[in-house]
């Protein structure tokens, strides 16, 4: 996280998939950045934990145990996070599920789980938040979908499809924003370092990730490593400051190289 970029923050800001490790580091920085930041997740152990690591960092921290598929739920959390720390003025999409598998294997569970929490959450959320942004005319959105939006990955079909949905969402509500003063960008990470990534892969297979073994990942990594959740932190609060002010509908993939463009 740069300086001038946190410098370039202000107002309440509500990360989904808080608990989780890109969530809470995008959640640690603009807690020091300054901003009053309302964790949302539905694990609700790590959710206090976090919370009260963030407690002792900064002012203002409201952990909402949330469940994005549940558009009701999403409803009540924004509503409460308005009534205790004030207007929101940023919103990041974190939360998210994967699934893994070849398609013919997939059930129907997986499939419908993989898009209630991956494009379902980002449509509740977003759509929650941006009803309170327009009279304001002022906001910004970060939606974290993934490199697979554009790539296809082995075994990853249900997530992949998932993730270009929420992608393009997002970029169809900047559309419509942008009339109103409000910014919504996609960060596209790869590989990233989260529990997410320990239960897809294991060590073997993220060594495969990096070296490109055709068989775990069509593409390696050409700068040769996992991304640490502080990468993907630095341009989400990139996207959401005042020095991407002229910036929407953008998507900043952060991913070493490995979607190669
Ligand atoms: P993670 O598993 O550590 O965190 C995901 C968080 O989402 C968890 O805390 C989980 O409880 C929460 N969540 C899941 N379903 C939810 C629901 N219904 N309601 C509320 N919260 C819910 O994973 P991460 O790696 O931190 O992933 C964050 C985002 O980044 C996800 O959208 C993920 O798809 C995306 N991403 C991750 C990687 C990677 O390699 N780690 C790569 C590309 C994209």
């Amino acid at each position: 996280m740069t300086a001038p970029a946190a410098a370039a923050l202000s107002g309440v800001a509500v990360v989904t998939g808080a608990a989780g490790g890109i969530g809470a580091e995008v959640a640690r920085a603009l807690v020091a950045a300054g901003l009053p930041v309302a964790l949302l997740d539905r694990d609700i152990p790590a959710l206090w934990e976090l919370a009260a690591e963030l407690d002792a960092a900064g002012e203002g921290v409201l952990a909402v145990a949330t469940d994005v598929t549940d558009s009701a739920d999403v409803d009540t959390a924004v509503a409460k996070v308005e009534g205790e720390l004030g207007p929101i003025a940023y919103l990041v999409n974190a939360a998210g599920v994967l699934r893994s598998g070849q398609a013919a294997e997939l059930t129907d569970e997986e499939w419908d789980i993989t898009f209630a929490v991956n494009a379902g959450g980002v449509f509740h959320t977003s759509r929650a938040v941006a009803r309170r942004m327009v009279p304001r005319r002022r906001g910004a959105i970060v939606t974290v979908a993934s490199n697979a939006a554009g790539t296809p990955r082995m075994a990853m079909s249900a997530y992949a499809a998932s993730k270009a949905a929420s992608a393009m969402f997002t970029k169809c509500l900047g559309l419509e924003l942008a009339g109103h003063g409000i910014r919504c960008n996609v960060v596209a990470p790869g590989s990233t370092r989260t529990p997410m990534l320990t239960a897809l892969q294991g060590d073997a297979a993220e060594r495969a990730s990096i070296a490109g073994v055709p068989d775990a990942f069509r593409l390696g990594i050409p700068l040769r490593r996992i991304a640490e959740p502080a990468h993907i932190a630095d341009a989400v609060l990139f996207l959401l400051s005042e020095r991407a002010a002229h910036i929407t509908m953008h998507d900043l993939t952060v991913d070493g190289g490995a979607a190669l463009g």
